[in-house]
């Protein structure tokens, strides 16, 4: 059983707030990713789940157990980060089989642990070989089999995938999310990368200057946001987000008017549509404007407009094409228009 508790946490430095009033309960066997731009607090709040830092104020409970005067090398956590932090001059062997010699695991049972976590991670075969002679990728297994050897009650990740490139990453994340289900292990993973957020977490956390913006699952958060922040640090490209006046349920801006958007009050507001959501097409359009760029991707072509001062990312059709310039109309799917309240943000329909 590995439950967390963070109730009430603050840190401070001096009079600047590091974090403030972070509140979550991560389950037991939960994968749960902090997510926000850097600088945001997300390391600082893992480093005080693994003891490194300790909170101004407030309390960590592991299984109901007051955490804040225990050491970081009492806590049964291991931590992964970007740098792999691997001993250059010892085998992968010797390196997963590290934490287990500092524990004093009895040497039988050391080697049978290593052989199983390199199996896991896929480097049976790497074991004699130094860190030097593998590539990111293999490096960045290594680092994860030795967090894996001693079977945690917790894993903490901090940002373990940065250094590798698009495709391994991609691979990365599906080992880390197969093993984590397989050894079923309580693990705070922490990225700035939203695709890594969305595909790893059972539940996001989106921090912005130190404070929580929402915690929920992924679908949670990309279909129902709660602020212009969270919606626009989900998805790629980011939600449309267009200012403008609404007045009795119709809402207007320069080259845009929707109508039939009840349940919020009249006065200038926020309109979000996210671009998936939007249709290159004449009929019952909502906007209008002129081709700014087009960008073929091979599955999908992305299509900018200008739209009064505004620009706005449609996601068109793989065939689309389109001459700068020229005039184009695009109708948003009526059920996926969001309303937030310009200045504070806040979610409104
Ligand atoms: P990144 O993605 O860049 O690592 P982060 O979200 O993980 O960012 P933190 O490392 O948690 O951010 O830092 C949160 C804030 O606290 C930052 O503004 C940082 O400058 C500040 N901070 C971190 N450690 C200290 C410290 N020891 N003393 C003073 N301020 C600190």
């Amino acid at each position: 059983m590995a439950r967390i508790e963070l109730s009430n946490i603050q840190k401070k430095w001096g009079a600047f707030w590091g974090v403030r009033d972070v509140n979550i309960d991560i389950a037991d066997e939960e994968f749960i990713v902090f997510l926000g731009p850097s600088g945001c607090g997300k390391t600082t709040t893992m480093r005080m789940i693994a003891g490194l830092e300790n909170p101004s104020e407030g309390e960590i409970r592991m299984d109901g157990e007051v955490m804040n005067d225990i050491d970081a090398r009492d806590r049964d956590v291991a931590m992964v980060f970007q740098g792999y932090a691997l001993y250059p001059n010892m085998s992968i062997y010797e390196n997963i089989r590290f934490p287990l010699r500092m524990r004093g695991v009895p040497k039988a049972e050391q080697d049978a642990a290593v052989r199983r976590a390199a199996e896991l991670v896929e480097l049976t075969d790497y074991l004699d070989r130094k860190p030097g002679a593998l590539s990111g990728g293999q490096r960045q297994r290594a680092a994860l089999a030795r967090a894996i050897v001693r079977q945690p009650q917790v894993f903490l990740m901090d940002e373990p995938l940065s250094n590798l490139d698009a495709k391994l990453r991609q691979a990365m994340r599906v080992q880390i999310k197969h093993i984590q289900r397989e050894l079923k292990i309580t693990t705070v993973y922490v990225t700035h990368d939203q695709i890594e957020a969305m595909t790893l977490a059972d539940r996001i956390v989106i921090m912005q200057s130190g404070a929580i913006q929402q915690i929920g699952t992924p679908d949670e958060i990309y279909n129902d946001p709660a602020n212009t922040f969270v919606a626009s640090f989900i998805g790629a490209p980011p939600m449309n987000l267009i200012e403008g006046r609404l007045s009795g349920g119709t809402f207007e801006a320069p080259g845009i008017r929707v109508e039939g958007l009840p349940g919020a009050h009249d006065g200038q507001v926020t309109l979000g549509v996210r671009p998936e959501d939007c249709r290159v097409t004449a009929e019952g359009a909502h906007l209008g404007g002129d081709v700014y760029g087009v960008e073929p991707t091979g599955d999908v072509t992305y299509l900018t407009l200008k739209v009064g001062e505004s620009l706005v990312e449609v996601k068109a059709d793989r065939a689309y094409r389109a001459a700068l310039g020229q005039g184009e109309s695009v109708r948003f799917d009526p059920d996926r228009i969001y309303l937030f309240e310009t200045g504070s943000g806040q979610r409104l329909r």
